[in-house]
């Protein structure tokens, strides 16, 4: 094995020096592929964990310039799903083997805290071995707070990306990096499980702004980290961009299940996208979780973050089945329970 991968392996850790060097060539791709699928398997075995994505609202306060749903994108059509909608996305989900729901949306004043409380606690009062996870952007700590007392334990907020400098070329001058971070922080401390992560290939990234990403991520130390490829939406400011590419995003997964050997790595839906067999490749190169689509088919096409989004046709049982023989042609297997990271070989 090439030395610097096994410094890696070994220590969790490599200066930037040697991070820039494995991140900007293809020389260590098998060695690092190899190696972040032997340490995946000796914490979670072959299981692959499946999270049911309910995408509920695409309306959004904010203006991010990568993001097909900004609220400046007038062509896009907006939908909000209603509580008993969400509560059927539960119900059909539930008997395929979905133990975690993750409700997802832009930040959508609509749905304040005492709307979202209620949705919470309806999932959790019905389905009380399961999982809710929120990923619905930044608010207040008290929101945070009540949503968690509610019954969401879980939280995905991607920082997108660590420099603030180059936070400020992605996104319009009222969002900031700090607080960001802050949010990530309040929900941490609060109790959630935590996952934040970062766009590969985003217009202007640099390697450096990569390596900041990752001393982000061992700062914060998160239970979940997602990246997928920046891919691009014709009706956005970044419209003339090219997307990010498959290769660098699953080097980088490899390098972050090394890195962050207990965490939860999904194969995304946006590798999907880029590669057809993206997702395939997301978990041999570590990746150990994927989000099958439990969104109503009606408002799938809606949910647009992106051009090209795959999955957008498909009941769920389909896209579940689709999964399946795509995890086992990959090596691996779907796994039923709610997939709580184990740290130490403790599951939480
Ligand atoms: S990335 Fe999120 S916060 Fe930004 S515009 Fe899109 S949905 Fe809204």
């Amino acid at each position: 094995m090439e030395e610097t991968i096994q410094k890696l392996a070994a220590s969790r850790d490599l200066d930037d020096g040697e991070l820039s060097f494995v991140i900007g060539t293809d020389r260590f791709d098998v060695e690092l592929k190899e190696t972040a699928d032997k340490k995946r398997r000796e914490i979670y075995g072959d299981s692959v964990f499946i999270r049911g994505l309910i995408e509920f609202t695409n309306y959004c306060k904010n203006d991010c310039f990568y993001c097909g749903i900004r609220h400046g994108n007038k062509n896009a059509e907006r939908f909000r799903l209603s509580s008993d909608e969400i509560l059927e996305c539960c119900e059909e989900g539930y008997p395929l083997g979905f133990r975690t729901f993750v409700l997802q949306g832009g930040e959508d004043p609509f749905f304040d805290d005492r709307i979202l409380c209620g949705i919470v606690s309806s999932i959790r009062e019905r389905f009380p071995d399961c999982a809710v996870t929120l990923s619905v952007g930044e608010r207040s700590r008290d929101s945070y707070l009540e949503l968690y007392r509610a019954g969401a334990t879980r939280y995905l907020l991607r920082h997108e990306t660590a420099d603030p400098v180059h936070y400020g070329k992605l996104h319009p001058h009222v969002m900031s990096s700090e607080n960001r971070k802050k949010c990530l922080f309040d929900l941490k401390e609060i109790g959630y499980q935590v996952g934040s992560g970062f766009m590969v290939g985003s217009p202007y990234q640099t390697v450096r702004n990569i390596i900041s990403d990752l001393r982000f991520l061992q700062k914060l130390d998160p239970d979940m980290i997602g990246i997928g490829p920046y891919v691009t939406h014709s009706e956005t400011p970044f419209a003339g961009f090219p997307s990010g590419s498959a290769e660098l995003t699953l080097r980088l997964l490899s390098i972050l299940r090394l890195m962050f050997p207990h965490a939860l790595i999904p194969a995304t839906t946006s590798l999907g996208t880029v590669s057809p067999t993206g997702r395939e490749d997301g978990l041999r190169c570590g990746a150990n979780v994927v989000m099958p689509n439990l969104s109503p088919v009606k408002v799938r096409n809606k949910y647009l973050l992106y051009d090209g989004k795959i999955c957008t046709g498909e009941e769920s049982a389909q896209c579940v089945a689709c999964l399946d023989a795509r995890v086992r042609s990959a090596g691996y297997r779907i796994s039923v329970d709610r997939g709580d990271v184990r740290r130490d070989g403790v599951t939480e």
